[in-house]
């Protein structure tokens, strides 16, 4: 038996999960969050009965608490708690090592890298390029370092898988001297996604990932699509921040940085107005007052005109996205679905490759509609390039990496 609990942690919320490797089965799962607030909330999953990896067959029960918890390390002690409540004992599923999610690693961190003292703080000073994502992950950290004292500590980076970009994909064309300053370029998000759903491509369709190349496209809340050459990401949608690229719930993607000027000028907004605008009032919800794309769809179909053009640019920009990977890549073996929308969006998939058949791209309409777990082929058995649809796993990748660091 060798688990591994993986912690992806916020600045007022973490969620956890302790994974058993020999099956790759999920043990138990929680959340405990509002953590500061007046009241904190906390929930523990555990799963039973039997081993089989789909969730539908899976029985689980879930206990939830309300009580204050003032900081992360309370919050570690309520997750301690509920395993000894609630199982399952952590003296028979004893972790054998904590993997946690890091939102940015800069160009500094390529690979899942053991926690030290100095690789919290170059977690710590990289917040600069994250102040909404790397603090909370450092708190998280250093609470479960408290809890979890005798056994290493991995830090899984979100920006790791793109450090292989080419500089032609990551070199923002602005003055060379300040970039390199203010470490301005492009990083890549989602990287943990891309990694997972890339390789589960290769072996679904029992090939070397070397011999491939994909297009992935992660499709949720937020969304970002990755060029993976041979396993390598060679681009990505996403750039600095993760504001760059697709139309996604709540941020603008791409936009001319000349709206912004003139948004300043004319219509007085400053810098965290803006900042506000783009990340968290743009996109989906900007368009339409819906950032939930199931809301929008529903909103469309009744024949409302905003929702409707929101999808029109929604699919507009994908498909410029896949069109650009295709020519960069030159040859496409796999394109991949994955992701809230990417997994369960029909009409989002066959809207974003229609009319692609001159690129060897062929939904079968049928496949594209059929709903299962796993994961499946949407392209028909005559289209050059394969379409998946894969669900994203991104804790279990995130044990996988920790467990592979620490041997
Ligand atoms: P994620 O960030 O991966 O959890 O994805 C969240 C997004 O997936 C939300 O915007 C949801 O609207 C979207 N989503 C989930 N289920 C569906 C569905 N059946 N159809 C369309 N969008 C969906």
């Amino acid at each position: 038996m060798t688990a591994v609990l993986v912690v992806n942690s916020g600045s007022s919320s973490f969620k956890y999960q302790l994974i058993e490797m020999s099956t790759e089965t999920t043990l138990a799962s929680g959340l405990v969050e509002r953590i500061g607030e007046l009241m904190g909330q906390s929930s523990h999953t555990v799963a039973s009965g039997s081993t089989d990896t789909a969730a539908s067959v899976r029985e689980t029960a879930t206990t939830e608490r309300e009580l204050p918890i003032p900081d992360h390390t309370a919050g570690f002690a309520v997750m301690l708690e509920a395993f000894r409540d609630h199982g399952p004992s952590l003296d028979d599923h004893a972790p054998v090592a904590v993997g946690h999610r890091v939102v940015h690693g800069g160009a500094r961190f390529h690979e899942p890298t053991v926690v030290t003292e100095a690789v919290e703080r170059d977690i710590d000073e990289l917040a600069g390029l994250a102040p909404l994502h790397n603090p909370g992950a450092l708190q998280g950290i250093t609470a479960a370092i408290e809890a979890f004292a005798s056994v290493p500590h991995v830090a899984v980076f979100d920006t790791a898988f793109h450090q292989t970009l080419p500089p032609e994909a990551f070199t923002y064309a602005i003055n060379a001297d300040l970039a390199e300053r203010f470490r301005v370029r492009r990083y890549g998000f989602h990287g943990t996604s891309h990694s997972f759903v890339s390789r589960a491509g290769a072996d679904f369709l029992g090939r070397p990932v070397e011999d491939l190349n994909q297009i992935v496209l992660h499709l949720g809340n937020g969304g970002s699509v990755c060029a993976v050459r041979a396993g390598r990401s060679v681009e990505t949608s996403m750039g600095m921040t993760p504001l760059e690229g697709l139309v996604m719930g709540t941020r603008s993607g791409d936009i001319d940085p000349g709206v912004l000027f003139h948004l300043h000028r004319k219509a007085g907004l400053d810098i965290d107005d803006l900042d506000a605008l783009l990340n968290r009032g743009s996109g989906l919800l900007g368009l339409t007052g819906r950032g939930d794309l199931r809301d929008v769809v529903t909103a469309a179909d009744s024949g409302d005109g905003p929702s409707q053009l929101a999808l029109d640019v929604y699919v507009h920009r994908l498909k410029g996205y896949v069109g650009s990977y295709y020519a960069q890549l030159g040859h496409v073996d796999v394109i991949t679905f994955t992701a809230g929308v990417g997994e369960n969006s029909a009409l989002i998939r066959g809207r974003a490759l229609a009319g692609l058949e001159a690129l060897g791209i062929i939904i079968d309409a049928e496949r594209n509609e059929a709903r299962t777990r796993g994961p499946r082929r949407i392209s028909t058995d005559d289209s050059a390039v394969t379409v998946l649809v894969i669900p994203t796993n991104e804790e279990l990748e995130i044990a996988r990496q920790t467990l592979s660091k620490v041997g």
